[in-house]
């Protein structure tokens, strides 16, 4: 995908679509940032690689944009500074704007023309525009790596080979392991509800008491519940199919 280097001053034309840089585009909306955060080099001398930028930028990411849900991991780099939502100012950006025609096509349409003179004051810029747009750079649940999340799009893993797969992507093996979750524990029910049958048919034959029924179903009803958890918990395919069968043994012991 890539984002082209970016040389400052740099002058961009936002438009409601997108936008673009000189001649090129429309790019998405928070294209930049996330193209930044991926680790793409938008500009030679930017101090210490980008780091502190970078994590700036996050913290406003995370300020205005957690609607938007862009983090998977719990709070790793400390909580957003009340400063932030209280002086919001303090964190401006500059650009010179003025209102110019874009050339499309045959046509042309009124844009937002701004100069910006350093990469942090551009990239803040998209940011903010992405967010208000509802796009922002996500996170993948799977691999951990960023994607640009757009609107409306629901989905947590991004659309890169998945960590030890050839041709799959997270997005694939993500919404996969979703599904079979789904089964599995569909299944665990299924298996408590067999065997409740049976029990409780043994209780109308007189084959069984009440007290001990009752017992049965307290410790079924609970070994179900943590054979949930744990699949809840468990990655390997091997393993979840053994905590199903188990499940199975034990509801159906005696
Ligand atoms: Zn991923």
């Amino acid at each position: 995908m890539g984002f082209p280097k970016l040389t400052f001053p740099l002058t961009v034309d936002f438009s409601s679509a997108g936008y673009w840089i000189g001649d090129t585009g429309p790019y998405k909306y928070g294209a930049a940032v996330t193209a930044f955060f991926i680790g793409d080099v938008l500009t030679e001398h930017v101090a210490n690689d980008g780091i502190p930028l970078m994590q700036e930028l996050e913290r406003y990411l995370r300020a205005f944009g957690g609607h938007l849900q862009p983090y998977v991991r719990e709070e790793d780099n400390g909580s957003v500074a009340p400063q932030v939502f209280l002086d919001p100012g303090a964190a401006h950006a500059n650009c010179d704007l003025c209102f110019a025609f874009h050339p499309i096509e045959e046509a042309s349409i009124i844009v937002e023309r701004c100069t910006f003179s350093s990469l942090r004051d551009f990239l803040y810029v998209e940011l903010g525009k992405a967010i208000l747009h509802g796009n922002a750079p996500r996170q993948c649940r799977l691999c951990g790596r960023w994607f640009l999340h757009e609107q409306g799009d629901r989905s947590i893993y991004c659309e890169r080979v998945a960590p030890g797969e050839e041709i799959k992507t997270c997005r694939e093996v993500g919404a996969r392991a979703v599904f079979e979750n789904k089964l599995q524990s569909e299944e665990t029910w299924r298996i408590y509800k067999r065997a409740y049958k049976k029990y409780y048919a043994r209780v109308m034959k007189g084959n069984m008491s009440r007290e001990d029924f009752n017992a049965w179903v307290k410790k079924a009803a609970a070994k179900r519940d943590t054979a949930i958890l744990l699949l809840e918990s468990t990655k390997g395919a091997e393993e979840r199919a053994t905590l199903v069968e188990k499940l199975r043994e034990e509801l159906n012991r005696a």
